[in-house]
Order: structure tokens, then C-alpha cells, then sequence
């Protein structure tokens, strides 16, 4: 498998700082599947030529696994010939610092733009030239590809999955790198590793700024982490909600629909806020408090002592944390406030002791399968007195032109549940982990559709 990589710059040479490799020589790295080579074949004034070979040995790879896919299939694959995963390892153990950007010697040249090709022999692409073009282009790239016969000597037999390709881009050799690194195994499909909870922060890492405006988010998302699903549904979510453009949260969606949605937002708080008062609580959770809208409010109150915001996304906890000016506090209120980055999905003791916890146009952002993970966790282990819990109401969808029936508000809810949906789901929450629970709408009600905004007050004793 080889990677090569032509870059236009004078003086050329300049280059072999970019990639902490030296241009007289071969290098050879030890790999947990076999070896990386790194060379120049080429060094001209204007143009330098660096490859990076992989030595992919077929028994190191099988080694210490199991024989699920029969010993034969083990050994006689395509993995040592191809780009795949192997290259991703590869390119961020070898390239580590033009990966991320870094250059001791030339800091300068590693920000700078310059002509880059990058030919990939040979390249498997479940999907085809289609989905290179698709993929490659939206990011600047110009494509050449040419697709290999399944045998060279049969013909008739047509042509396989295996393409030599070209790319051609004017950008940083860091960007360049960090496409093919995050590329690689989605057009492969596949990958030689297990793939947990780590592999969604190194997509978040490496996607950051190009992967949640691509045209092909979804697929590339779901084929680098193999199709599981909660893993997916993680990395959209946080993409979307890291996305400054899209980080749009339903209620901010809303407001683009109307004078009144923006009001409605302005009165979900208030009620929130109200229902929280009224509880008594001085100890407050915010669960998926995004950018700290509720949180102002809470600050505003002092009746509110400890107020404690929580998300998953760390951006969304940056702007909060601008937002509410927290490095500018005063020490006593710096005291009652703090912000967690955390997901609801698991147990977190840091949740526990609370008097009220606001849940505000959160749950239709999880996963239906990982929602009863969520109520563990709000219900069973945090447990506070009373949780203030808002969520769209979907009958109330058609009275906007631009939502209507089928639809829902935004591009990253799960679902939109209708006043019985959600009555029966709180119904069932009330059984489960014994709390009450009161309903009252938010907005103006219609009277066939009930309120835009559907609220839960569920307390304990
Ligand atoms: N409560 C805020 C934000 C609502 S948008 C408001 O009303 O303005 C939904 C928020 O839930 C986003 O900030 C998102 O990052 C967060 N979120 C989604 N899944 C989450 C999870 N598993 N754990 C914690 N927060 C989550």
C-alpha cells in the first residue's frame, strides 16, 4: 500500500520539515501490523515527492484473534495491499506532528496553503466513484480515479471495488492529512480494530470545521464508526450541537419561524423558572443546558444557590461560559455556579444531592434505545425532588407552514411526541421510580392541538 504525497513549493526541501522526516533518507517505523516506510523519491527545487509505504504482514494482523472468520479468510484478504485503517494508524503515528499541524522548524510553512496531489494505490470504495466524487469534492478536492480490473488478464470478468486515486487540493499538508485520516476506512468501510466510545472524540477531533457542513456528514459519521448506531447518534448530536451555524437548538429554530416562536422560547424559560421557584429548590441542575440561556435566569435568583449546568458538548459549555461571563464574576457567585461536561446516557455522582433539575427541550435529541439509560440516570440515581421537563408537542407542528405534519423542528430531534405520547411516557416514569407528575402546556393553546411546548412537573416526597 503506498501513499504519495507531491507538494509545489520553493524551496522544496522546506517540505521534509513539514513531515519531521529527513529527505536523504529511508525510515522505517515498527508497526503493531508490521511496518511504515517513509521516503523521497523525488526532491526538485520546486516540488518535493514523499512516500509512505506500508508493509502490512498478514500473520501480525491475525495474531491473538480469534478464528471467527475461518483461518483462510485470516490470511488470504486484501488488508496488506490496500488503504484501510492501517494507513489512519499509520499517518497519525508517523505524521504526528504535520497531522496536527506542528512544525518546530517551519511553524509558519505548516499553516501555509500550498499545491498538494496525494495518489492512493490502491483505495477499496464500498460505494464507488460516486461516492468518491461526493465525498472528495465538497472539501475542495479535484478527483481522479481510475478503478482496477478484478483480473487484469480476464477482463470479462469487469471491474472490482479497488481504485488508484488522485487528489489535488491547494490547502494545509495538516488538512490534507486529517481527510485522509478520517477517509481512509470510510471509503474501506471498515476497520481493524474495535471501535468504542474513543473513536467518536478522534471523529469530533479530526471532523472539527469540515466534517458537520459536509453534504455526506451522516455516512461518513456512520461508516467511520462502524454503523453502531449509538455511536452515531452520539458523534451527529454532538456535531450538530458543536456546528456554530447549526448549533441552533430547538427552541432557537423556533424563533426562526416566527415573531411568536420567539416569545414562546422567552416562555418556556419563564415557566421553567417559575415551576423551579415554586418547588422550593435552593440546589438546581440544568440537563442539557446548551448555551446557558436558563442559566442567566438562574443566576438572576438568589433563592437558587448552587446551580450546576451540564452538557455534552463542550462547545455549547464554551459559549455558555462567554455567554455568562464567568471568568468576570464576582467570587460569591462564582461560587454558586459551575458547569459539567457530561452525557446523560451515564450514572455521574457529580448529579447526586440535588433539590430540582430543568430538562428544557432536551430528551428529543436521544436516541429512543438509550432514553431508558437517561431516565436511570435522571430518575434512579440522581434523583432530585422535582424535575422541570419540557419537550415539543408534534400536533402542535402543522400550525407552522414551514414545520408542518410530517415533519419535525429540527434536523437533530429523534422524535416529537404528541400530548399522549408524552403523558404516557411520563406516566410510566411515575411507576418506575415514584415520583407525581403535573403537566401544564407552554404558549399560546389551541384547542384542538393543545401548546407548542408540553411541560412535566414531577416531584417525590
Ligand atoms: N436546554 C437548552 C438547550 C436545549 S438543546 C435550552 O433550552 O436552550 C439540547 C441540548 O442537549 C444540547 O445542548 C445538547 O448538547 C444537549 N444534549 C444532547 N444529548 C445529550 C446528552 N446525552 N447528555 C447531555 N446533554 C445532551
Amino acid at each position: 500500500m503506498l501513499l504519495t504525497i507531491t507538494a509545489t513549493h520553493t524551496p522544496a526541501s522546506d517540505i521534509g520539515y513539514l513531515f519531521h522526516k529527513h529527505p536523504d533518507k529511508l525510515q522505517s517505523f515498527e508497526m503493531s501490523f508490521g511496518h511504515a516506510h517513509v521516503f523521497y523519491p523525488s526532491v526538485t527545487e520546486n516540488a518535493c515527492v514523499v512516500c509512505l509505504l506500508l508493509d502490512v504482514d498478514p500473520v501480525a494482523i491475525v495474531r491473538g484473534k480469534a478464528d471467527s472468520e475461518g483461518l483462510l479468510a485470516q490470511y488470504v484478504n486484501d488488508r496488506p495491499y490496500v488503504a484501510s485503517s492501517f494507513l489512519s494508524v499509520a499517518i497519525s503515528q508517523v505524521f504526528q506532528s504535520a497531522l496536527n499541524g506542528k512544525s518546530t522548524e517551519r511553524p509558519e510553512l505548516a499553516a501555509t496553503q500550498i499545491p498538494l496531489v496525494a495518489e492512493i494505490d490502491v483505495l477499496p470504495v464500498r460505494g464507488g466513484v460516486r461516492f468518491l466524487h461526493a465525498v472528495f469534492e465538497p472539501l475542495g478536492y479535484t478527483v481522479e480515479a481510475r478503478r482496477a480490473p478484478l483480473d487484469p488478464l480476464f477482463p470479462e470478468w469487469g471491474e472490482s471495488n479497488y481504485f488508484s486515486v488522485t487528489i489535488s487540493r491547494i490547502c494545509t499538508l495538516a488538512d490534507l492529512l486529517t481527510h485522509l485520516y478520517v477517509l481512509m476506512p470510510v471509503f474501506d468501510n471498515s476497520k481493524h480494530y474495535y471501535v468504542g466510545d474513543d473513536e467518536v472524540e478522534k471523529l469530533l477531533v479530526r471532523g472539527d470545521g469540515w466534517l458537520a457542513t459536509h453534504p455526506l456528514r451522516d455516512e461518513i459519521t456512520k461508516r467511520y464508526l462502524r454503523h453502531q448506531r449509538s455511536l452515531y447518534r452520539e458523534a451527529l448530536a454532538r456535531l450538530m450541537s458543536d456546528e456554530p451555524e447549526q448549533a441552533e437548538d430547538s427552541s432557537q429554530s423556533e424563533d426562526a419561524q416566527s415573531e411568536r416562536a420567539l416569545s414562546l422560547n422567552e416562555e418556556r424559560l419563564g415557566t421553567v423558572l417559575a415551576a423551579l421557584r415554586a418547588s422550593g429548590a435552593s440546589r438546581v441542575l440544568d440537563l442539557g443546558c446548551g448555551e446557558g440561556k436558563l442559566l442567566r435566569l438562574l443566576l438572576k435568583d438568589r433563592q437558587f444557590e448552587t446551580i450546576v449546568g451540564v452538557d455534552v458538548s463542550s462547545r455549547s459549555l464554551e459559549i455558555a461560559s462567554e455567554r455568562l461571563k464567568l471568568d468576570r464574576l464576582s467570587p460569591t457567585q462564582m461560587e454558586r455556579i459551575t458547569l459539567l461536561h457530561g452525557s446523560l446516557m451515564y450514572r455521574d455522582q457529580r448529579l447526586e444531592g440535588f433539590d430540582a433539575a430543568a430538562i428544557v427541550e432536551v430528551i428529543e435529541h436521544l436516541d429512543p434505545p438509550r432514553l431508558e439509560a437517561f431516565e436511570r440516570v435522571v430518575f434512579n440515581f440522581a434523583r432530585p425532588k422535582t424535575v422541570v421537563l419540557t419537550t415539543p408537542n408534534r400536533e402542535y407542528n402543522v400550525t407552522w407552514e414551514n414545520v408542518g405534519a410530517e415533519s419535525l423542528r429540527h434536523s437533530d430531534h429523534r422524535f416529537e411526541w404528541t400530548r399522549d405520547q408524552f403523558q404516557t411516557w411520563a406516566d410510566m416514569i411515575v411507576k418506575r421510580f415514584g415520583y407525581r407528575v403535573r403537566f401544564l402546556p407552554v404558549g399560546p393553546v389551541d384547542p384542538a392541538l393543545g401548546s407548542p411546548t408540553q411541560m412535566a412537573i414531577f416531584e417525590r416526597d
